[in-house]
């Protein structure tokens, strides 16, 4: 950029110094050229004058000697003497040579013309000096030129150039370091068009920093209400998670005894049916229901109804394993999968339970009520195709215990089922 500006500014004050020596040099033609024209007419008047004798009396001698006399003279190049009727009548040449301007005087005698002087005076001293003053003038210009050409290029570098790169500075910094305005203002250190172009600047970057901290603030409040949100938002979250958690397990759950239902059991079983199925595992299903459970309810009430089952759901999760499942299927029945349960052990598992339910003494609004239960036990088979099948069978041994008498429990066998059928 100040290479630039040097270079224009050198450029154009030399070509005006320049311009400006021209018009000198010719201002100097004029007075110098005045000069000799008349040093040229004085010596050709004094030539006449010189002559006027000699020609009106034919005195070729004399005259031949003022030609030369004059000849001789600085700067003439020719005389030549002429009488009335144009017929030379002297003439002589000055060592001059190269251009010269012819200066023309009439020899006057007695007020008469009687001939003609013309004397050719060189112009070279002229030209020379004009040729001095040229190579004189272009120095002085030059000289003139470069320092007005500096001290023009100094002005326009501290007063132009240098506060537009400091503020280009100033822009590029905060571009690279990718702000959005600048930290400060810049100093105004004029009046002119440079002055207001930094006060406008820093109206503009103020108005910009005002801008930008507005924006800030907007976007950390904007922030503190997203936190707030997402707070809120976690917790509702956590409350629906939980919500759901609650209908999942009431959906699963029997709302009296908080055993499974008997959709869980279903599923249950049908879960481990097919897995006992595919690895050839022991699964044992125990049914069983509460023997005239209509008295305890028709002679206590339906909370001693209610009560008895809450007791048997509490005994039945003492006795039962953790992979084992019990629930409560719906009224009086209840059902517990046993898995990895052969109908042996099954059959162990439920005299533990039947003398825990004997043992237990239930009681409701101060009387003892007595409680029995008949049980079905069936073992999973690889002749069972589906999970209805292996309950089919804990349901029909649950029917035999009814059937012979209550208060016990029976183990399903395919044979004697077949028997039965076929008796009937
Ligand atoms: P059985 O020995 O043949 O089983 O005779 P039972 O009287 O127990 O007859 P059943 O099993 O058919 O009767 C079930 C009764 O259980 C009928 C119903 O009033 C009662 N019941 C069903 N659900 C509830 C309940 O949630 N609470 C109470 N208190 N009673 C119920
Ligand atoms: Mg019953």
């Amino acid at each position: 950029m100040s290479i630039k500006l040097i270079g224009y500014v050198m450029a154009g004050v030399l070509i005006t110094s320049a311009a400006i020596g021209v018009v000198r040099v010719q201002n100097e033609r004029g007075p110098l050229s005045d000069l000799i024209d008349k040093t040229g007419q004085s010596v050709a008047n004094a030539t006449a004058s010189g002559a006027a004798s000699l020609v009106a009396g034919y005195d070729y001698g004399n005259l031949e000697i003022l030609a030369t006399n004059v000849a001789r003279q600085a700067n003439v190049i020719r005389v030549i003497i002429k009488n009335q009727g144009g017929r030379v009548m002297s003439q002589a040449a000055g060592d001059e040579t190269g251009s010269a301007k012819r200066f023309e005087s009439p020899v006057l005698f007695d007020g008469q013309t009687i001939g003609n002087v013309s004397v050719d005076i060189s112009t070279n001293a002229l030209e020379n000096a004009l040729g001095e003053l040229y190579g004189r003038v272009f120095v002085e210009q030059i000289v003139f030129g470069a320092i007005l050409g500096l001290i023009v290029y100094l002005f326009t570098a501290s007063g132009i150039v240098s506060p537009i790169l400091k503020l280009t500075t100033v822009m590029e910094e905060a571009v690279n370091k990718g702000d959005s305005f600048i930290a400060r203002d810049l100093e105004v250190k004029s009046r002119d068009e440079i002055g207001r172009l930094v006060s406008v600047f820093n109206a503009l970057n103020k108005s910009l920093a005002s801008y930008h901290h507005q924006l800030h603030g907007k976007i950390d409040f904007a922030n503190q209400e997203l936190q707030v949100k997402n707070v809120q938002l976690e917790k509702r979250t956590q409350e629906l998670e939980h919500a759901l958690d609650m209908l999942g397990t009431m959906a699963t759950t029997d709302w009296l005894t908080e055993l499974p239902n008997r959709r869980k059991f279903d599923e249950t079983l049908s879960r481990m049916f097919h897995q006992s199925q595919r690895y050839a595992e022991e699964i044992a299903l125990v049914l069983f229901d509460i023997d005239h459970f209509k008295l305890i309810n028709d002679s206590h009430g339906h909370g001693a109804g209610d009560q008895v089952l809450r007791d048997i759901g509490t005994l039945l999760r003492l006795h039962v394993r953790k992979s084992d499942l019990p629930a409560r299927l719906g009224g009086d029945e209840f059902g517990i999968i046993l898995y990895h349960t052969t109908a042996a052990q099954a059959q162990m598992f439920v005299e533990n339970f039947l003398d825990g339910v004997r043992e237990y003494a239930f009681e409701y609004d101060g009387f003892r009520l007595n409680v029995g239960l008949s049980v079905g036990i069936a073992q999973f088979d690889a002749s069972m195709k589906a999970p209805q099948a292996l309950y089919y069978a804990a349901d029909h041994a649950l029917y035999q215990s009814k059937k012979a008498g209550r208060g016990r429990y029976s183990v399903f066998s395919e044979a004697a089922h077949s028997q039965e059928r076929q008796a009937s």
